[in-house]
């Protein structure tokens, strides 16, 4: 069963019923974001911290807070440039920003005085269910999608993202007007509108095609991000898969994905995020992805799977792992079990990302510090896990140069 709660996490929900007092039992906290300028507490582990502290933090996830930690330790996780390639928009909205929504929309009484979810804690499927429902209803306007693209994109820039690929599914929304089309319209303004303000990070987008919606409208996506791959000059760079996991059979997302392939669409497949699925992702690898959503699975599914891995590593495939969000879904049990571990070992190229920010309580620094913190990483090694993202980008090889060259400008004053 517990598998079953990521089904509703990389997967945009599209229940349309339920109360709202439910929402309320989430609260604020739900989407709240990390005090930026606060310290934040760790296990004390830190890199090379020691192995009681490092067992505090994978037996319990308590988040990368409770006691003391270095000076300047969360200052360098900040500071340190980063890629983040991982992103759901919907799920990436701050508290911030849900409160501006739901103030726009008194017809929805969400009352005041919503109380948080603590950081460190789990959720339920029902909480995800609600979370997403209520996140869908509040997001039902173009003019949203715009605040809410502007908002997160700057919460990844002051969070230290340099680079940024977020995706979303493209909705139709009747009671509003709000198409597939207006919908990414709206996220593409907001990429613009960001860039005219002048903010310090690159973003790019990729639309997500849900499981749930099986093929049809997976085609319909496909030729929306074609339309946009050819019209947005480089913003648009590929296709996302994502949804619930349970949801229909890869097969059914070949031909269209092959299609996209085709026409230069760049492929991000959420893949084994639930145990069991090797048919289907072997199926799914042959196309080949370009990058692989979590994979938490691949490499322990079943003795069957050694070839899964094979046929990862034969692709050099990357990963976009996401800590927390397995964590918190409960995917993965403890920090320390993580898949991190075995495809750091192999050498593969992995991108640490967050996912669901807003749901997850998280952002990207702590992501860094909660992987250093676990696996005892010291500042070069996870400069080097930040510098290496940059080689698992869709957007042209340019962009890596001036990408690499940024980070080259920056080493000396971060590693200090
Ligand atoms: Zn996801």
């Amino acid at each position: 069963m517990r598998y079953v709660i990521r089904q509703s996490l990389c997967k945009r929900l599209q229940v349309q019923e339920g109360p709202f007092a439910e929402l309320l039992l989430l609260g604020s906290g739900s989407f709240s974001q990390p005090a930026l300028d606060r310290p934040l507490a760790g296990t004390g582990a830190g890199p090379g911290g020691g192995a009681a502290a490092r067992a505090r933090a994978a037996s319990s996830w308590a988040g990368p807070a409770m006691a003391a930690e270095p000076p300047g330790a969360r200052g360098f996780y900040r500071q340190l440039p980063k890629v983040e390639l991982h992103a759901h928009l919907n799920g990436s909205i701050s508290s911030a920003t849900m409160k501006k929504l739901m103030a726009q929309k008194p017809d929805l009484q969400v009352p005041h005085g919503m109380t948080m979810i603590d950081k460190g804690k789990r959720r339920s499927l029902e909480e995800c269910f609600h979370m997403f429902q209520i996140i869908h209803q509040i997001t039902n306007r173009t003019e949203d999608i715009l605040m809410v693209m502007k908002d997160v994109v700057q919460e990844f820039a002051a969070d230290g993202v340099k680079y940024l690929e977020l995706r979303s599914t493209p909705r139709d929304e009747p009671t509003t007007g709000m198409t597939k089309r207006t919908y990414v319209e709206a996220v593409l303004e907001g990429v613009r509108q960001c860039k005219e303000d002048g903010l310090d990070i690159d973003v790019r987008f990729l639309l997500s095609v849900d499981r749930r919606g099986g093929q049809i409208a997976a085609k319909e996506t496909v030729k929306l991000a074609e339309d946009f791959l050819l019209s947005t000059d480089g913003v648009v760079v590929g296709l996302d898969l994502s949804g619930n996991p349970s949801a229909g059979h890869g097969k059914d997302f070949l031909e269209p994905l092959l299609e996209a392939k085709k026409a230069g669409l760049k492929l991000a497949l959420h893949l084994s995020e639930i145990p069991n699925q090797e048919e289907e992702t072997r199926l799914l690898l042959g196309l080949p992805p370009d990058r692989i959503g979590h994979g938490t699975f691949l490499h322990s599914s079943s003795l069957a799977s050694g070839d899964l891995v094979q046929l990862v590593r034969q692709n050099r495939t990357p990963l976009e792992l996401c800590l927390t969000s397995n964590l918190k879904s409960q995917t993965v049990l403890s920090s320390d079990q993580h898949h991190f571990g075995f495809w750091y070992n192999l050498g593969h190229p992995i991108v640490l990302c967050t996912d669901d920010k807003g749901v997850f309580a998280t952002d990207l620094s702590q992501e860094y510090q909660l992987l250093a913190d676990t696996f005892r990483l010291s500042k070069v090694q996870i400069w080097e896990i930040s510098y290496n993202a940059i080689n698992c980008i869709f957007a042209s090889s340019h962009t890596k140069t001036k990408l690499k060259e940024q980070w080259h400008q920056l080493k000396t004053s971060v590693l200090e």
